[in-house]
């Protein structure tokens, strides 16, 4: 084994190999792979090697289909098979909701190039000769769905790395991993040492063991899964005989089951409601080539479905079935990416399909870790995507949560609610009395709306239950004032006498002065967009910004990455040691000049200001902004100091008719105005231009501020996108992301967000376009719900378009 390597790669499941052979095709060769035993002796040898390109997330589902489209090459290059069979797949519906939710689906392949098409019941059953299309109300066909031998894959991802320079050491155990003074990696094995540059935790099933030996706690834990193999059965036989193919894949949404040929015979595998999580705290080492005890009472309920919809089941015995454990992280993506506060230690685990993720893990962590950036945007994948919050008690509620839910619908209005209340601010139990319907956002409870007794949501993909008392709360905003709880934003403090000159490096924008706040974007390297902030010069050397929640950890770990080595500047992220609240409407300054003594007037604290001010007894930071687009501020106060203001705010707003609002309303609010939002409209694959941030940035700034290149360079060639906002003739429903763009009878661009603007009485529709057709006002349509419908290019914001209202 050699003594010092560029990268080491712990962990010889699909995952492990496909990082070894990708980094080691993208040139760095000075790679070692360490495998405890022999390849594949994690969760990757049992697997049922069922591969498909459909994933909640389309990014997700890109990766994905590039993994699919991979195993011909490794194929080839290794010369060891890895028995594809690309049978193509049936996606079934049972319900009317589910079929809505595929023809979603359907939308969504369009632009990803994925090629679905909706069919009917009785087509699937031409299709796959053993389901009863009476139990269905429709279908999607997938034709790139299939399976595979998981040894064959693994080994061959191992050979071809191999060829290319790549080294693989079996039986080496990685038993201690240490950070040394400079930098390096001490990767302590059974068998000696290799001092690394990088280490990249691929370990699976122990993926938490060897996160462990640096101090990290992954959010990811193994659930038991089994699936069964059927005998031979005459019904396979004859389609055999009969067409010369094989029986083509089957998922069953609403049994919960999946389905395919193997051998003579079926295999049936499901995802049960009474399931088992396998080694809750600790991963036996000595667990290896080892099945677990099947259970075929917990998967009973499931199989009943099964053998009512696929009949032939019940006319034929069970050869064999199988239980295994596999891993999952909270929300059933994988984890993936740098590890703020660890640099060089990479993690590639929590991957729950390995056969068809392995190769995109495999891809973007190699981009990342050679080129410094995932090359695609895996957003839904990144580890940051989880805070400290995300405990293992969380992890393990939120696992079993979504395992049982794996093949359930959720509503676009539906929360989930394993995991609650993990953070509620010092005034949620003040909210729930005004009737707060509550979500989450990086595990904090967070207002969406407000209820009357014995109102809630009904989950639906249509406008819901919540829809007149969202307009009533917009109305209260637009016509008098709302307040609004805004502790999910994520804060920063920053201060140290670098902090300005650091500031205009990593921000694109200029800096405010002293008691000024900026939109404020931030580029990496390639100039593309990695963040939008409120920028905010308290004076005194002090600056506090407001982003993204959920992107905390995300950002930091950008933020420390480029943080000067000496000690100049300090930064912190303030979490919920700052909570926020927000008051917006034509009555909102008369409300804050009732409880400060500051000067509130328009020449006194105008649009854009920000100063530390009392609001009754508490003491708080205001900045004159909303999100809302109206004349509106942004309080931010320590937790303790929360109920106080809220409290004043309420007793000072009464005269006025204030009313809270919740997320759903600010939505509804923003998209009038056209505002972004990160994570939506804003994410790492757009360029500032394309974006319509680049009035923010200050491309002419003295300071050579990271990514400002590659913003000249999409200045000067335009970009290839542009985000508009579009009005839509809809029915009784909204967008809610992801829909696809039709222009001229094409598919030509895709939904950012969207939803009812109820003060302009419009639906409406953000997302990108090619810029050859941005500006056309006419041609456009928005596929929802499986029917396509008139759009336009709103342009001007249907509110205020003048910012009369803001600036006023
Ligand atoms: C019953 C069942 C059916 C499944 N069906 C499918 C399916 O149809 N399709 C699909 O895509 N996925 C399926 N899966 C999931 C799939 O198996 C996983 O997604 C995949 O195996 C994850 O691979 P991995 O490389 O991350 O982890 P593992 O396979 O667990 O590999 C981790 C490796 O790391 C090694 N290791 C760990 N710690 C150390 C250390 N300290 N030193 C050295 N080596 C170490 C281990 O020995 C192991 O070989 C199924 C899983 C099960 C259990």
């Amino acid at each position: 084994m050699k003594s010092h390597a560029k990268v080491v790669v712990i962990g010889g499941g699909v995952v492990g190999c496909s990082v070894l052979f990708h980094l080691a095709r993208h040139g760095w060769t000075d790679v070692v792979l360490l495998e405890r035993d022999e390849l594949t002796s994690g969760s990757t040898w049992h697997a049922a090697g069922g591969m498909h390109t459909i994933n909640g997330d389309p990014n997700v589902a890109k990766l994905q289909k590039y993994t699919i489209s991979l195993y011909k090459e490794i194929e080839e290059l290794s010369g060891q098979a890895t028995g594809v069979h690309l049978t193509g797949g049936v996606l079934l519906a049972a319900t009317e909701a589910r079929l809505d939710w595929l023809r979603g689906v359907v939308a969504k392949g369009r632009y990803l190039g994925i090629d679905l098409e909706e069919i009917s019941a009785n087509e699937a059953a031409e299709l796959m000769p053993l389901l009863d299309p009476k139990q269905f109300v429709g279908a999607v066909r997938n034709k790139e769905d299939g399976h595979l031998d998981p040894s064959g894959v693994t080994h061959a991802y191992a050979k071809a790395a191999r060829k290319l320079g790549a080294e693989v050491e079996r039986f080496t155990k990685v038993e201690d991993i240490v950070r040394r003074p400079d930098g390096m990696w001490r990767v302590i094995t059974n068998k000696g040492e290799v001092v690394a540059e990088h280490v990249v935790n691929a370990g699976g099933l122990w993926a938490r063991e060897v996160g462990r030996m640096v101090g990290l706690e992954l959010p990811v834990l193994a659930m038991e899964h089994m699936y069964l193999i059927t005998e031979d059965m005459p019904e396979v036989a004859a389609w055999n005989a009969k067409t010369g193919t094989e029986i083509i894949h089957a998922v069953d949404f609403d049994g919960e089951l999946y389905l395919r040929q193997e051998r003579g015979g079926m295999l049936m595998g499901t995802y049960e409601k009474a399931n088992k999580v396998w080694s809750e705290f600790q991963t036996p080492w000595n667990f290896g080539h080892e099945l677990l005890e099947p259970d075929i009472d917990r998967i009973a309920p499931s199989l009943e479905v099964g053998f009512r919809h696929f009949p032939a089941f019940e006319r034929t015995g069970i050869k064999q079935i199988i239980n295994g454990p596999f891993t999952f992280a909270p929300d059933g993506n994988p984890l993936v990416g740098p590890v703020r506060g660890l640099p060089g230690f990479w993690v590639a685990c929590g991957v729950m399909a390995g056969f068809s993720q392995g190769g995109g893990v495999g891809l973007a962590l190699s981009n990342w870790m050679i080129e410094g950036d995932p090359g695609a945007d895996i957003w839904a994948m990144d580890v940051a995507r989880y805070g400290d919050w995300a405990t293992m008690a969380y992890t393990n509620a939120k696992v079993r949560e979504n395992y049982s839910r794996r093949f359930s619908i959720r509503f676009p209005n539906e929360e989930l609610p394993a995991g609650r209340q993990l953070k509620t601010t010092s005034i949620y139990d003040l909210l729930s009395a005004k009737g707060a319907q509550w979500g989450v956002s990086y595990g904090l409870e967070v207002p969406l709306w407000y209820a009357p007794a014995g109102v809630k949501d009904e989950f639906s993909w249509r406008r819901s239950s919540d829809f007149s008392h969202v307009a009533n709360e917009v109305a209260t905003v637009r016509e008098s004032v709302g307040m609004a709880e805004i502790s999910n934003f994520a804060k920063y403090k920053m201060t140290g006498e670098g902090a300005a000159a650091w500031l205009d490096r990593i921000f694109a924008c200029k800096l405010p002065k002293p008691g000024r706040m900026t939109l404020a974007p931030m580029l990496k390297d390639d100039g593309k967009l990695i963040g939008d902030f409120t920028l905010a010069n308290i004076g005194d050397g002090e600056w506090f910004i407001a982003g993204s929640g959920i992107a905390e950890q995300y950002h930091m770990r950008w933020f420390e990455a480029h943080l000067p080595a000496d000690s100049s500047v300090r930064m912190e992220a303030l979490g919920q040691t700052l909570t926020g609240l927000a008051i917006a409407g034509p009555k909102a300054r008369e409300v804050l000049a009732k409880v400060s003594r500051a000067d509130v007037s328009n020449a006194g604290f105008p649009f854009m200001a920000v100063a530390k001010m009392d609001i009754g007894t508490a003491p708080c930071l205001v900045g004159r902004v909303s999100y809302t687009g109206d004349l509106g501020y942004e309080i931010w106060v320590a937790p303790e100091y929360q109920r106080a203001a809220f409290r004043a705010l309420m007793a000072a707003g009464e005269e006025f008719g204030l009313g809270l609002f919740g997320s759903r309303a600010l939505n509804a609010l923003r998209l009038e105005k056209n505002y972004g939002s990160w994570a939506r409209e804003y994410r790492p694959i757009y360029g500032p231009l394309e974006a319509g941030l680049d009035r923010f940035v200050a491309y002419g700034k003295d300071a050579d501020f990271i990514g400002k290149t590659g913003a000249l360079a999409e200045r000067k060639q335009g970009g290839k996108l542009r985000l508009r906002t579009f009005i839509l003739d809809a029915d009784d429903a909204d967008v809610i992301g992801d829909e696809p763009i039709w222009f001229d009878g094409a598919v030509r661009g895709w939904v950012t967000s969207g939803g009812y603007a109820h003060h302009s009485k419009k639906s409406v529709a953000i997302g990108y376009v090619p810029k050859e057709i941005a500006d056309e006002s006419d041609g456009f349509e928005i596929e929802l719900l499986g029917k396509r419908h008139a759009a336009r290019v709103q342009a001007a914001p249907l509110f205020d378009a003048n910012f009369e209202r803001m600036r006023a």
